[in-house]
């Protein structure tokens, strides 16, 4: 599989043909239909990238790009924009998009485009630097350490990936079978209890108060967000 898109376009014909296309090349196809569905499903979804059409139904493709820059989703957005339209693309850029397309497009220039930004590493964890840092915490995703007010924090190495893949996937919903597939391997849901473990020890290990997380977050019914 070469990724997960997410495409949020309201015309039928053009979520067929690109979706078709998308899926020929070996992407995974996921459709949202109008704004409100299709930032919904950027937040509670996992996607490598997201193809957002700027004309939407409910509510305008910029909106839903702000929306989920202001939810700290930091997934790729690629905009369809209308011909001329020479203001569209700047302020897609402006609120977060990273890329655009004008409207009709040539299917191989979307395609060469949605291959980029995919190329371009879909998380951006350090900015190049490797490290991260929240609250008072610093983590060295290259040495593999993560230390509190300068402190040493002493996490297990399984404690340490689910931590990376929080501060890769920030922002984003992500259930514990995801986790559990990700961070463990397992296929199964029998030990999405196991996932709960050790988010509660990685809370134990870098909340103020553990009680009240203000980074790892449970997200009732669905799972974890990470918040940074
Ligand atoms: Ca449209």
């Amino acid at each position: 599989m070469r990724g997960n898109v997410l495409f949020v376009e309201d015309e039928e014909a053009l979520r067929m043909t690109v979706g078709d296309r998308l899926r020929n090349e070996g992407y995974t196809v996921e459709y949202a239909v109008n704004g409100d569905e299709g930032f919904e499903k950027a937040t509670q979804l996992p996607f490598d990238l997201i193809i957002l059409d700027v004309m939407l139904p409910k509510k305008s493709g910029f909106e839903v790009c702000k929306q989920i820059r202001d939810a700290g989703l930091i997934t790729p957005v690629l905009m369809l924009t209308a011909r001329g339209q020479t203001s569209d693309k700047v302020n897609g850029l402006k609120i977060g998009a990273d890329d655009y397309v004008t409207k009709p497009f040539n299917m191989l220039e979307l395609m060469a485009r949605v291959e980029a930004l995919l190329r371009r590493a879909p998380f951006r964890p350090a900015d190049q630097t490797g490290v991260f840092d929240f609250g008072s915490i610093h983590v060295d995703l290259v040495g593999t350490e993560a230390a509190r007010d300068g402190v040493p924090v002493n996490l297990s190495a399984r404690e340490f990936q689910l931590l990376r893949y929080f501060i890769e996937h920030r922002g984003a919903t992500l259930s514990r079978e995801e986790l559990l597939r990700q961070v463990w391997g397992y296929n199964a849901d029998m030990y999405t209890r196991t996932v709960d473990v050790h988010v509660a020890g990685l809370r134990q290990k870098l909340e103020d108060d553990p009680k009240q997380p203000k980074f790892i977050l449970t997200v009732q019914g669905l799972g974890y967000k990470f918040k940074a």
